[in-house]
């Protein structure tokens, strides 16, 4: 069942009732990165329902030491799409971690996210402001080619936008012919930079981030061309930083 997080009075039973015609059970969480604001509802129905005014927000800050407590719920797919109906524009519906790991969908400022991000060399530089709808590791032959990598990492969203703040011109493209994977780099050092790819899609590779952003991978796909090697990479030893050459003298 989809988790829920709330930080409101949808903790409260009647509140429960009115909303979804059952009370809901759920545990105590916390979410990171996170601050309660208010907004202004000029929308006339909440308006009327709510009799305020001024709403309660969940604003985007970055900043893991910033904490909202509230509860994840357990919701129906149809009460999550009732949510949905219920919440003005403002909102936008968006899946994050919890503090103890559970995977749940927040409401919470749309315009509230502001995520800067720049190339390895430093000639391309750029802002997005906006949420991220999705957010998918692709494990296919294409991603693995252009990243050298296990997969791709990268953010979409069909709302946000994105102003180059510098090197703009040192973007390039590459499309396989006769497909739709494209590739953004910068032209100088090669990271992998964001592109607009059909229908408006903003695709954000999330390595070229400098946002500390709580965001959680949505899925991994096209996982039946998955590498070999990239199997089972739980097993494999980790240090934190270089391991000790072998062989160095
Ligand atoms: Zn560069
Ligand atoms: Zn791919």
């Amino acid at each position: 069942m989809p988790l829920l997080f709330s930080y409101g009075t949808l903790q409260q039973k009647g509140v429960q009732v009115a909303n979804f015609g059952r009370e809901l059970s759920g545990i105590s969480d916390t979410l990171q990165g996170y601050v309660v604001g208010e907004i202004e509802i000029r929308d006339e129905r909440v308006l009327r329902e709510s009799g305020k005014a001024k709403h309660p927000i969940l604003q985007f800050t970055g900043n893991m030491k910033d904490e909202v407590h509230g509860t994840v719920f357990e919701v129906t797919e149809s009460e999550l799409a009732q949510a949905d109906d219920y919440e003005v524009e403002d909102y936008k519906r968006i899946s994050v971690r919890s503090k103890s790991g559970a995977q749940c969908w927040i409401y919470a400022e749309s315009k509230s996210a502001e995520y800067a991000g720049s190339c390895l060399c430093g000639a391309v530089r750029f802002e997005v402001s906006g949420a991220f709808d999705s957010f998918y590791l692709c494990h296919c032959r294409y991603c693995q080619k252009d990243t050298g990598s296990a997969h791709a990492a990268n953010l979409f969203s069909q709302s946000a936008r994105i102003k180059w703040q510098s090197g703009e011109e040192a973007v390039s493209s590459f499309t396989l012919p006769g497909t739709r994977h494209t590739k953004s780099f910068c032209k100088f050092c090669g990271s992998a930079m964001p592109s607009i790819a059909l229908a408006g899609m903003l695709v954000v590779p999330a390595g070229c981030l400098d946002t500390n952003a709580a965001l959680v991978p949505t899925a991994h796909i096209c996982t039946s061309s998955k590498a070999d090697w990239s199997l089972e990479l739980g097993h494999v030893p980790q240090f934190e930083g270089l391991p000790e050459l072998q062989g160095a003298r």
